[in-house]
């Protein structure tokens, strides 16, 4: 019975593809909305172009030329004339802190200082602005705007005499924080520095001088107040919002405890949901307690738009504050490497562990040692488990070993880069290069290559370390300028990509990471309706100008979620 009836319903769909052929269509139900006369770059796979896209019901029913097929348009179909503009699929970010971000742009916001003057200037203001609360928190400040990154407890106590303070760097690798801070976390000069952390201190005294790097930082969260399910419907919501207004329709969450995923669950069973997100979850404890816990928060808090199937893992730290790890030591830490978060020893067990249960294992690695400890712990556990579906990442991936850029392709493994990092600030040029030397700098970001490997290479923004607006990264993915700079010679030149790598990079691409490629990514019949409109047609402005079009309209499932 199966076999005839599909050979029934073969025969039909070959008759239908016939009777297109050669007649007029048969009239078609109407759609709630037909978008026209633009620029539409499918992002299929032979990145066609269309002027025409129809949605019925939150999918994509038609993608072609401006002759719509009869039907189509009904009495209440909404017509817009695109004159031009140009539509996209939404964009995707394949790594990004929303709640976390989203919470602090309503705290004490450093992004834009440039001198330890305004850093001062911000501080003293919020904290004047907000006398009730107990904490004075903030985010933002960049390492190079203080000398060797190292921001001190003097300044922070003269800014906010009266109460704990603690901000975190842009980077989110490094806390400053003020004597009272210090004294609640009981953080004293005989305090040793923890695993994978370190306290700067007063080279004289030993006295911790107000700057914590990596796992120290653990020691001040300790007492920071919670954040309220309030703060962190208000931080969602906030981020939310931006990402609409940039046209993200689907962000990986990278670093998500239980109360950020019931956030974001709780959001979508209300309805308030107006973004999908993949979460990767980081769960106290270790061993199988850490296992049954994932398993259990996978179950409970996956809902349509949210699918807690990822889980985060840290190899290292970063290179500005020396505690990447590196295969060959820092020029200047005289035979210092790194050390790398997890041993061989420990890493691929666990990996394997998470292999098997189905997770799909997000790693922060920056340094050469830590992707090729974790490309290792990935061979590994495809060698015990089997080669499965499983579309592991690694993200930043800062600095790669030539000899390893191969290994991504053949292990199924994407390579997730913040392409907006490639644009030769002082982070780069001051603060690496030197650490490395120019032979070993070359291999810094290579994105062009393992593009050309074959590997499936996706964008993130990691906002807020920098920014979420993905036309911001994907003119510096061409150009390894900062957004808007013409001026002097590219930063890393042989490592950029064109305008169409780096739109994959943030849709088709970013979706197969996601394991949604089949339902999102790009505009083909059948897909759901995440699009968007933009104001100019991407390949048609200068180069240096893709930062500053804007999205005029974001669709998600068919329904607008942001329009300007
Ligand atoms: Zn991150």
């Amino acid at each position: 019975m199966l076999a005839r009836a599909s050979a029934a319903a073969l025969l039909a769909t070959l008759l239908a593809a016939c009777r297109v052929e050669r007649s007029e269509p048969p009239a078609a139900a109407p759609a709630d909305l037909v978008l026209r006369h633009g620029a539409v770059y499918t992002v299929d796979a032979a990145r066609s172009w269309a002027s025409a896209v129809a949605v019925r019901s939150g999918r994509i029913v038609y993608v072609g030329t401006d002759s719509i097929p009869r039907g189509l348009i009904g009495a209440r179909t909404e017509v817009v004339d695109l004159a031009g503009r140009m539509v996209l699929p939404g964009f995707q970010d394949a790594h990004v802190h929303p709640i976390d971000s989203g919470v602090e742009l309503g705290e004490c916001d450093l992004s834009a200082a440039e001198t330890p003057a305004d850093v001062a200037v911000s501080i003293r203001a919020y904290a004047a602005r907000h006398p009730d609360l107990p904490w004075i928190r903030g985010t933002g400040w960049q390492l190079p705007v203080f000398p060797a990154g190292n921001p001190s407890k003097a300044l922070l106590d003269e800014l906010v005499p009266d109460r704990p303070a603690l901000m975190w760097a842009a980077d989110g690798h490094s806390a400053w924080v003020n004597s009272r801070a210090l004294a609640l976390a009981r953080i004293t000069r005989d305090t040793p520095d923890p695993t994978n952390g370190r306290i700067e201190r007063d080279p004289t005294t030993g006295e911790p001088s107000g700057t914590l790097r990596e796992s120290a930082t653990d020691l001040v969260e300790g007492v920071v107040p919670d954040r309220t399910p309030g703060e962190l419907a208000g931080g969602l919501d906030r981020a939310q919002r931006l990402a609409s207004s940039f046209g993200i329709t689907t962000m990986f969450s990278a670093n998500t405890d239980e109360d950020e995923l019931r956030t974001f669950a709780d959001a979508d069973r209300a309805g308030r949901l107006q973004v999908r997100v993949i979460a990767a979850l980081v769960a106290p404890g270790s061993g199988d307690t850490m296992l049954a816990r994932l398993r259990d928060w996978r179950a409970r808090y996956a809902t349509a738009r949210v699918r807690p199937t990822a889980v985060k893992l840290f190899e290292d730290g970063v290179i500005e504050s020396r505690t990447a790890a590196l295969l060959a030591p820092y020029l200047d830490r005289h035979g210092d490497a790194g050390t790398p978060v997890r041993s061989e020893a420990v890493l691929d067990p666990l990996v394997t562990a998470l292999d098997r249960d189905g997770f799909q294992i997000h790693v922060h690695a920056i340094g050469d040692r830590a992707i090729r400890l974790t490309l290792d712990a990935l061979e590994h556990a495809r060698a015990v488990n089997g080669a499965r579906d499983s579309r592991h990442a690694i993200a930043h991936l800062e600095l790669i070993d030539p000899a390893d850029i191969p290994r991504f392709r053949a292990l199924g493994v994407v390579a997730n880069f913040e392409p907006l990092w490639a644009n030769g600030d002082e982070y780069l040029t001051r603060m690496t290069e030197p650490a490395l030397g120019p032979a070993r700098s070359r291999w810094l970001y290579p994105i062009a290559s393992v593009v050309r490997s074959g590997a499936v290479v996706s964008g993130g923004s990691d906002w807020s370390v920098s920014s979420l607006n993905p036309l911001d990264a994907i003119e510096t993915g061409i150009t390894h300028r900062d957004p808007g700079d013409t001026a002097g010679p590219a930063w890393n030149p042989a490592e950029r990509v064109d305008l169409a790598t780096m739109i994959a990079l943030y849709t088709i691409n970013a979706a197969w990471g996601h394991h949604q490629e089949r339902e999102t990514g790009s505009i083909e019949v059948g897909k759901l309706a995440d699009l968007i409109v933009l104001d100019r047609n991407l390949f048609e402005v200068p180069v240096a100008r893709i930062h500053a079009v804007r999205v005029e309209r974001t669709l998600l499932e068919g329904k607008t979620v942001f329009q300007r």
